[in-house]
């Protein structure tokens, strides 16, 4: 039994970007985000939350603020009916080169082991490249890059759709 996954990088696809994020007050979700993740879920799609947390290893926040942050975050998911099956983050500098931090597609292998993933009929929704690079990497095919977080270079994507958040992704999922 395999599942399908939609994967959701976290600044700047759920959440407005600010520069190493760890502050609840700082927390401003992108509109639509709820009702996008509904319609997920009305779909069969479980949810995955992936980020890099390299402010982490560089010091400007603790672990234990990047969980709180988190806790309050699936409080706020939770209270619209929105089930987060896990959420997974590199805490590591991009110094330390490990497997986790994306572009590497350590974090997904990991969640498609934990889970029985099938990657196929799975989607990465993410703000930049590194993101979509990752999401290849783990044999997900299905990706779209939103315009509400990073600047991206759109001529040179290699994601298979671009659009402005993840409110119109609603209108590129289907089962
Ligand atoms: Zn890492």
């Amino acid at each position: 039994m395999t599942i399908k996954t939609i994967f959701l990088d976290r600044d700047g696809v759920i959440n407005k970007e600010v520069e190493y994020l760890f502050r609840i007050t700082d927390f401003e979700f992108i509109e639509g985000v709820f009702d996008a993740c509904l319609y997920f879920h009305h779909l069969g799609f479980k949810i995955i939350i992936i980020s890099n947390q390299s402010g982490i290893g560089r010091g400007y926040y603790k672990e234990n603020d990047y969980h709180k942050l988190t806790e309050w975050m699936l409080e706020q998911f939770n209270d619209n009916n929105i089930k987060i099956l896990d959420t997974f983050y590199c805490p590591h500098c991009p110094e330390l080169l490990c497997e986790c931090r994306k572009p590497k597609p350590g974090m997904f292998l990991e969640a498609k082991n934990k889970y029985n993933i099938d990657m196929r009929n799975s989607w990465m929704i993410g703000d930049k490249d590194t993101d979509i690079k990752a999401a290849n990497l783990a044999g997900i095919t299905n990706t779209i890059l939103v315009r509400s977080g990073h600047f991206i270079d759109e001529s040179n994507s290699k994601s298979r759709f671009i659009t402005d958040s993840i409110k119109q992704s609603k209108e590129l999922i289907s089962i």
